[in-house]
């Protein structure tokens, strides 16, 4: 019998894991077949308080975890697949397991890549099309590959990119990039990246794998093809909210709405991290809410 269980493994829900252990709270954490969420698949974390070394984001979740794990919080790989809510406790099912009668849960289950929606996209994926260039990146040694989107992810994952690819393109759909002006001013100074401001993605081309993207400048509408050799889409999220749909605790985006304890309006469930809605999405913030969450659960539980 868990007090509470925690589903999604990554910092929201380590950092909860790890506070809820501590306060003698029976924990468990059902974690998919990503360890460490999103973050794991990041090259270097840069800008989490504390840690001034070059740490990848796989070994800062996996630090997380094992922390939680000395504490006592239990973890097993199981996704969830059935989730209900009834006479103030929650039902939850994965493909191997039942827990039934469990006073809280928290929600800590993130984003997922957000798709493009162009032709040759879902044709290509695996076939040059990718959403991690950590993961994918080295395929494209001394290639030509683009880079969509303008936010942190993608200029990030596209400097890394130019330590593997000859050439590097960031295809943005504005002038100006939404990444933090740290990550732009190193982006300006790489010889190999190169920009496409005003510009979207109409279709991507190819036979066997990508050959080619079709760009269409969205000032004056001229299209034009460039040969490319790989693809990765970075343009953002969408929640993982598909056990909770029919809750009515998102907002209109689908992200989950909480107070400022992470409370949603169901009694015992909380949520933390990218998953809530909420205006800064970063491992920092995800560890406090999993922090304020953990402590919030522990008086929750008291008053049962
Ligand atoms: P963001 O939502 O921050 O950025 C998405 C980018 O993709 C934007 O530039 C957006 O354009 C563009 N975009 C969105 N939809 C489309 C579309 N349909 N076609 C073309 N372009 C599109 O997402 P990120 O994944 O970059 O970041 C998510 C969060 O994670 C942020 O809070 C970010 O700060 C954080 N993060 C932090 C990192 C770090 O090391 N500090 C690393 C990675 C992520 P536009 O700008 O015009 O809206």
């Amino acid at each position: 019998m868990y007090d509470l269980i925690i589903i999604g493994g990554g910092p929201a829900g380590y950092a909860a894991a790890l506070y809820a252990a501590r306060a003698e709270i029976n924990t468990l954490v059902l974690e998919g077949s990503l360890p460490g969420g999103r973050i794991s698949l990041t090259d270097i974390i840069e800008n989490y308080p504390g840690v001034k070394e070059k740490l990848s984001g796989f070994d800062l979740s996996q630090i997380m975890k094992n922390q939680a794990i000395e504490a006592g919080a239990e973890f097993k790989m199981e996704n969830v697949e059935k989730f209900n809510y009834e006479n103030n406790t929650f039902y939850l099912k994965t493909y191997s397991s039942e827990y039934s009668k469990i006073p809280s849960v928290l929600i800590a289950t993130g984003t997922n890549d957000k798709k493009l929606s162009v032709p040759g996209e879902k044709e290509f994926t695996g076939r040059g099309v990718s959403y991690c260039a950590t993961c994918d990146g080295p395929f494209f040694k001394d290639k030509k590959v683009a880079v969509i989107g303008g936010g942190d992810s993608a200029v990030k994952e596209a400097l890394f990119l130019t330590k593997i690819a000859k050439e590097v393109i960031v295809v943005h759909r504005r002038d100006k990039l939404r990444a933090e002006k740290i990550i732009q001013k190193k982006a300006f100074n790489t010889p190999n990246m190169y920009f496409q401001w005003d510009s979207i993605v109409e279709e991507i081309i190819g036979n066997n794998s990508v050959e080619k993207i079709k760009l269409k400048n969205v000032k004056d509408n001229n299209t034009k093809t460039i040969e490319i050799d790989g693809v990765f889409i970075l343009i953002g999220s969408i929640p993982n909210n598909s056990l909770f749909k029919d809750l009515n605790i998102t907002d209109k985006t689908g992200y989950i709405l909480t107070d400022e304890n992470m409370k949603t309006s169901i009694k015992g469930l909380y949520a933390a991290g990218d998953i809530r809605v909420k205006s800064l999405r970063q491992v920092a913030t995800a560890v406090g809410d999993g922090a304020t969450a953990a402590v919030q659960i522990q008086e929750y539980l008291e008053t049962l």
